[in-house]
């Protein structure tokens, strides 16, 4: 293998200009990744595809089916467009995985002029499969695909296909600040916002007493997963020291502490985002997911706020929420102790309305925002 040939969506039915920086960004991206895992290789741009050139395909590849934007990414082998060698190439793959399956199906695409068709390399490179290996042929449901890409100046030969997160490459829409808790919902919903193209500013606010020192490592080690995914992006977190302020809303607002709550948070991350020019605030939540979630709830809480506040997750299950936090690798630091429940009170607010709330909430947490957002620390992960 001396390639990895990596496929991309979305941004492939883009026009033109727009498509070119999607892949220059795609690139750019690719070879940043690269760099950060120490992998030495050459990301080229051609029709439809980048092109790493790499002796550590393996490592490359699935460098480079972490990214957002890319839908797949293939270890492969470069030849010459020419049908013998690519009928070589494929039973010389054979050879190398025979161990790994009994059934198998060649499938060819082809684009430009060559004196072979895609049916005909399939079938004489099907051929050539079962002359190497001792397997059958099965077009339904093959244990492995050999697949032949074959362009106008070389041919690629691979068996397999690694899928990529998709969507559109980190760097392609303006920065969100993501307020990030490092329980289970808030990583998957800041890496939407990446997986279509914004970069990340995390915000994670120190709830003081009623968080905790394990509360912060785990929304630390979240960033760090989430930073890799854009390794030539700022993603860097704001920790804000908000124990004051919180104990401050816990002073004054009982049923409808986690609203106000929400509400400081939502301050700190517009505070956050201007500060950074950012276009938005993404968060965790899912409608009716807690008590805090209710739509009624959703309403007063954004209405802390001007700056527009995503919810990525808004009509998501918990169960597929997990399944994304494991493919993420956040899962298994979100179990660490949830403390922050000691701040819920036992009969939480379930259908809030702003005119109760303001009665209560102190006119100040707004302030206090700025100054906590002002004064929060950007701490290298
Ligand atoms: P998560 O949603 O992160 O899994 P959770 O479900 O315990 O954790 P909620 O109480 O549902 O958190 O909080 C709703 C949203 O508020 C979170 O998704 C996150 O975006 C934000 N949030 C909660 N706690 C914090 C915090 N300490 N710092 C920053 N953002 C937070
Ligand atoms: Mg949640």
């Amino acid at each position: 293998m001396n390639r990895v040939v990596v496929r991309y969506g979305e941004l492939s039915t883009k026009g033109r200009p727009v498509r070119r920086n999607m892949e220059e960004q795609l690139r750019s991206n690719l070879a940043a990744a690269l760099d950060a895992r120490d992998i030495d290789g050459e990301v080229e741009r051609t029709a439809g595809r980048l092109i790493v050139e790499t002796d550590a395909t393996d490592a490359a590849a699935d460098a480079a089916s972490a990214l957002p934007g890319v839908v797949s990414a293939s270890p492969a082998r470069a030849v010459a467009p020419e049908a013998e060698t690519i009928y070589d190439a494929l039973a010389d793959l054979a050879r190398e995985r025979a161990d790994e399956f009994d059934t198998y199906a060649v499938r060819a695409s082809r684009a430009g002029d060559h004196p072979f068709t895609s049916p005909e390399l399939e079938r004489e490179g099907g051929a050539a499969v079962g002359e190497a290996v001792d397997a059958a042929v099965d077009l339904e449901d093959p244990d492995m695909t050999f697949e032949a890409d074959v362009r106008h100046q070389v041919a690629y030969v691979f068996a397999e296909r690694r899928e990529g997160p998709g969507g559109l490459p980190v760097g392609t829409q303006a920065p969100l600040v993501a307020l990030v808790s490092g329980g289970i919902d808030s990583p998957v919903a800041a890496f939407e916002a990446m997986r279509h193209g914004s970069p990340v500013i995390p915000v994670y606010v120190d709830l003081g007493d009623y968080g905790g020192v394990d509360h912060r490592a785990r929304a630390l080690s979240a960033c760090e997963r989430l930073a890799e995914r854009a390794p030539n992006h700022d993603l860097r977190p704001y920790v804000v020291d908000g124990g004051a302020s919180v104990d401050h809303i816990a002073d004054h607002v009982d049923r409808g502490r986690m609203l106000s709550l929400r509400r400081y948070f939502f301050a700190v991350a517009e505070a956050i985002a201007e500060q950074e020019d950012a276009a938005g605030i993404v968060t965790g939540e899912a409608l009716g997911q807690k008590s805090s979630q209710t739509a009624r709830n959703l309403q007063v809480t954004s209405a802390a706020v001007d700056t527009p506040v995503h919810r990525p997750l808004f009509s998501a299950d918990k169960p597929e929420i997990v399944e994304r936090a494991k493919d993420l690798g956040t899962f298994e630091d979100a179990g660490i102790s949830a403390g922050c429940n000691r701040l819920a009170p036992d009969k939480p607010e379930t259908k809030g309305r702003l005119e109760g709330l303001l009665k209560v909430e102190p006119d100040d947490i707004f302030e206090r925002a700025k100054e906590d957002a002002a004064g929060a620390e950007r701490v290298d992960i």
